[in-house]
This record gives structure tokens, C-alpha cells and sequence, in this order.
């Protein structure tokens, strides 16, 4: 099974993600998260990246795609991948195709998170990250049981994505509607789109979506 989890920053893309890794064995590619790597471990895709991410803009075609052929070359075939903030332009869908033809797979779905904008401005910016297990909480939603202490795992260390403030997450939503939800039409002409409603509880959006795999 190769799916798609797409939709505007916040929506729940990461988060589900998780969650079917730990419910299906499946592996979450996020090109984002790649990214990220990249820049902590300062090679030269990252310090390229570093700037564009801050400003909320989008990093070339070409270097998303190629992160995503190597993920996919070290993938076991059986594994069912998750694609999590790719694609995100028509080109990367285009380059996707030849991606999974080229690797022998095949795309299943396309699980499009329909949510309210204005609400995701306030998840976006409460959100932070144990910087061990990855486990996500909320300054105002999920907050550890103990105060500075991962429910998961215990570690005592968080973190906070640079590009969660405000002005930065404003401007992703705008390149979100300008540039990836342009991409749905292509996907919906291959019959392969289907809606969950992101706005219910983490739970029930896992619900909706294990429903439509399971179909
Ligand atoms: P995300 O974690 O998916 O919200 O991505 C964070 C940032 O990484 C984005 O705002 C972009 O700057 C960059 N990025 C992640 N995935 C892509 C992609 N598929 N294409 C272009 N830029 C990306």
C-alpha cells in the first residue's frame, strides 16, 4: 500500500503518519523531516535549505524528489510507504509517478485532510516535539502528564520547529492553496482522492483514515 497524506500545514499529516507506521509496519517518508536532518547535520542539501524553510517557501523539485528515490531505493518492497508533505507541486506529482514506476510500486490513495484554517494557526503555533521519540504535544491541547516529561519515553528533552511562528505559517498556507492543492484535480482524474474530515480528535481521524485502507 503507497499513500498520499495530503493537505495544509497542521492538518495532522505528521501525527497519522506515526500512527500507521506503529498500526502497519508502513514507512512514513516526509520530506520535511528529511529536511530537517539535512540542515542539523548541515550538508550542503540542508544549508541550501535552511533559508527557504525559514521563509516558509518551497525547496526545488528536484532536491525533494531525489530524497525521495533514495528513501525509496532502501525501502523493502513489502513495506508500504506514506508520502507526508509530498508531493507539493504538479511537478513532484509528475516526478512521483516515475518514481514509484521506477521502484515497482504503485499508488493506492490520496487521504486529503480537510481542515479550518483558522484553527490551524493555533495548533501550529502551541505545537513542540519530544526531541527523543518524536512524540507531539501542545502548549495548549496535550500538554506530558508531567510537566517537562515525554509520556512516551520519559525524556526530558522537547523541541520547536523554527517555521511555527505565526507570520511563517500564514505565508505555508498560502503556498499550500497557490501550489499543493492544485495538485488534487490530477490525482482526482486517476480516481484516487478521497476526503477525511481533520478536524475531529486524533483518534477519530485515524479511524477515518484505517477505514479507507482497510477498504
Ligand atoms: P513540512 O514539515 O512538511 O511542513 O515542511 C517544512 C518545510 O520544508 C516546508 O515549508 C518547505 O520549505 C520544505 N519542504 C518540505 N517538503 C517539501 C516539498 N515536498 N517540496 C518543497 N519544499 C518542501
Amino acid at each position: 500500500m503507497n499513500i498520499i497524506l495530503l493537505g495544509p500545514p497542521g492538518a495532522g499529516k505528521g501525527t497519522q503518519a506515526h500512527r500507521l507506521v506503529a498500526q502497519h509496519g508502513m514507512r512514513q517518508l516526509s520530506t520535511g523531516d528529511m529536511l530537517r536532518a539535512a540542515v542539523k547535520a548541515q550538508t550542503p542539501v540542508g544549508m541550501e535549505a535552511k533559508a527557504i524553510m525559514d521563509r516558509g517557501e518551497l525547496v526545488s523539485d528536484e532536491i525533494v524528489s531525489a530524497l525521495i528515490d533514495a528513501e525509496l531505493a532502501a525501502m523493502p518492497d513489502a513495506t508500504g510507504a506514506i508520502f507526508d508533505g509530498y508531493p507539493r507541486t504538479r511537478a513532484q506529482a509528475e516526478q512521483l509517478d516515475e518514481l514509484l514506476a521506477k521502484h515497482g510500486r504503485k499508488l493506492d490513495r490520496v487521504i486529503e485532510l480537510q481542515v479550518d484554517e483558522d484553527a490551524l494557526v493555533d495548533r501550529i503555533t502551541g505545537r513542540f516535539t519530544c526531541a527523543k521519540c518524536g512524540e507531539g504535544y501542545h502548549d495548549r491541547h496535550k500538554q506530558p502528564a508531567t510537566e517537562g516529561v515525554c509520556d512516551k519515553c520519559g525524556s526530558t528533552e522537547f523541541k520547536r520547529r523554527p517555521d511555527d511562528n505565526e507570520e511563517t505559517v500564514r505565508h505555508r498556507m498560502q503556498v499550500y492553496r497557490s501550489e499543493t492543492a492544485p495538485i488534487l484535480p490530477y490525482y482526482e482524474e486517476q480516481g484516487l482522492v478521497s476526503r477525511v474530515d481533520g478536524m475531529g480528535s486524533i483518534t477519530d481521524v485515524t479511524e477515518s483514515i484505517d477505514a479507507l485502507i482497510a477498504d
